[in-house]
């Protein structure tokens, strides 16, 4: 059963790429900038990555034909370019798209999905990034033990990273469970990002987390074009607008696309509210 995309709204910018456009542009003649994900994750169809491949490849020649109404920045998870059915198809799969990318100079952030994937996930953008160093980057979660390690790696080879909490149930084995640890360790990686990494992302809307970056910043004489919140689409609007009317950089993830369920309950699961809000939604019909 395909659920209507009503539900999805709030967090979705929309169907279809044409349907997001009007979105994007909006964002940027706000003062903030985007970066668009066309959603699809843990493809098992060969057709269906190079389909995805291909829907991206489009994506990169409309924002570059958009002449800098949309910022030439875009998210992509490897699952849906076929990592999970063959790592080299994968990797073929993301040099076409960072050759394109790079022609149009736009950047491609590889989003970081479950710890299935990490060790590939990151292997892949090591291999790739010597060839494309200004055109990918990665995105670190805060939740997991290894962390501290890639956070150095990176700030080591210069990769731009985004750092968030993390959106996927691992076991403690892998990440920790407390959120008292994941804030504390998501603060000690922003200072070493905001510090010796390249223009990290600090990808939050938690309060104390956004607060405390900007206090951090401030003491440490760091330029505020040194890095950039970043936020999801439909989430704290009011509080994404004061931070870039307060002259920090802040960009909006913005995903679209049909296959907008699993994004859609991770946001869910993130909240208690936002299911009462579905259910009331489903009960009205
Ligand atoms: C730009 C961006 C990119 C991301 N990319 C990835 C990625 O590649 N891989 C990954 O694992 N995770 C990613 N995440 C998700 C991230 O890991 C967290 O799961 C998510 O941001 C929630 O954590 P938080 O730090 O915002 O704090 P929270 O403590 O969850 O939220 C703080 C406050 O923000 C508001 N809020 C937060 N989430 C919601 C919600 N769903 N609905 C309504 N209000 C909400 C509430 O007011 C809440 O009290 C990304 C997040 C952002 C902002």
């Amino acid at each position: 059963m395909r659920l209507p995309f009503i539900l999805a709204r709030r967090f979705v910018a929309a169907e279809t790429l044409e349907g997001t456009l009007p979105v994007a542009r909006r964002i940027k003649a706000e003062g903030l900038s985007t970066t668009l994900d066309q959603l699809g994750e843990y493809v098992s169809d060969r057709d269906v990555a190079l389909q995805a491949r291909d829907a991206y490849l489009r994506l990169v020649g409309t924002l570059a034909a958009e002449n800098g109404a949309i910022d030439r920045n875009i998210s992509i998870k490897l699952s849906m370019l076929g990592q999970k059915i063959d790592e080299s198809f994968c990797l073929d799969n993301l040099h076409r798209l960072l050759a394109a990318a790079r022609a149009a100079d736009v950047f491609v952030r590889l989003d970081m999905e479950g710890t299935d994937v990490t060790e590939s996930t990151l292997r892949l953008l090591e291999t790739v990034h010597p060839d494309y160093p200004d055109h990918v980057g990665i995105v670190l979660q805060a939740y997991l033990h290894r962390t501290a390690d890639d956070v150095a790696r990176m700030c080591e080879k210069q990769i731009r990273v985004r750092l968030c909490k993390g959106a996927y149930r691992e076991p403690a084995h892998l990440a920790h469970q407390s959120m008292d640890v994941i804030r504390e360790r998501f603060l000690d990686y922003m200072e070493t990002l905001v510090t010796r990494g390249r223009y990290p992302a600090i990808a939050t809307h938690d309060d104390l987390l956004i607060s405390k970056t900007r206090s951090f910043v401030e003491s440490a004489g760091i330029s505020h074009d040194a890095f950039e919140f970043q936020m999801l689409y439909g989430i704290r609007t009011d509080t994404q607008r004061r931070i870039a009317a307060d002259g920090f950089g802040m960009r909006v993830y913005v995903p679209y696309g049909r296959q907008w369920l699993p994004y859609y309950s991770r946001r869910l699961r993130e909240r208690r509210e936002n299911v009462w809000f579905l259910v009331r939604n489903l009960l009205r019909g």
